[in-house]
């Protein structure tokens, strides 16, 4: 008798949508998620925003000015777009596309806007937000990154307060309250998402031909 596949077999990858306050140590979690699994492709999107010290062109972000981003747009090339404390933020739509066709599951860090764009045209999307413990916390992180204004991380707070309105949209809530245990428990609710039956049709159809197959035998 021929073996099943698997359930966790991977139909295709899985487009994951990640988003936190900022200052939720998102940045440090998506690393943490890309050097202990290679089944995730991080999404690079292209922002109008400066680049902070230490960033670098397609690493942290494609650094792009108002015009090439428009062009993009007229383009079609973005997946979504948002504004976001002044600047455009974007997701380049091929690479996903071509990660998702290789089986990856493909890590979109986005805000809240693009999030549930992504939601609207993907409906299989997963929806990850992640908050730091306390409201203290993410005030002292916003401060301890050292890069920006007081009037930047007023702005950035601001925001905090509106998107803590919208959480409801996504799917899972996460609290980021120790990087090792936040990393493992992210991947396992990913990959969770891999046994939903509607990620699982060939595994169905499988079984199905296979019970068929069997019962037309006996009933020879
Ligand atoms: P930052 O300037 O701190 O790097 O990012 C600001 C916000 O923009 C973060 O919430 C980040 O998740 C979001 N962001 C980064 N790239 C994209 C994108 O391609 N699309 C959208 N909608 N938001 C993004």
């Amino acid at each position: 008798m021929s073996e099943l596949h698997r359930p966790f077999n991977r139909d295709k990858g899985m487009l994951v949508v990640i988003s936190g306050f900022s200052g939720s140590g998102k940045g440090t979690l998506m690393k943490g998620l890309m050097d202990n699994y290679d089944y995730y492709s991080l999404s690079i999107s292209a922002t109008t925003r400066q680049p902070r010290p230490g960033e670098q062109e397609g690493r942290e972000y494609f650094f792009v000015d108002k015009d090439r981003f428009i062009k993009m747009i007229q383009n079609d090339e973005l997946l979504e777009y948002a504004r976001y404390v002044d600047n455009y933020y974007g997701t380049p739509k091929s690479y996903v596309e071509q990660e998702l066709a290789k089986g990856k599951d493909v890590i979109l860090e986005i805000e809240m806007q693009g999030a549930l764009k992504i939601k609207a045209k993907y409906p299989d999307s997963v929806l990850v937000f992640i908050t730091p413990p306390t409201v203290e916390e993410l005030i002292r992180r916003l401060r301890n990154r050292g890069t920006e204004t007081e009037e930047v991380i007023c702005k950035r707070l601001e925001k905090a307060t509106m998107e803590a309105e919208g959480i409801e949209a996504y799917d899972y809530i996460l609290v980021n309250d120790n990087l090792d245990k936040t990393v493992k428990h992210l991947n396992y609710l990913i990959q969770d998402q891999h046994m939903r039956v509607s990620n699982q049709i060939r595994f169905l159809e499988d079984i199905r031909g296979q019970l068929r197959a069997n019962y037309a035998e006996m009933n020879k």
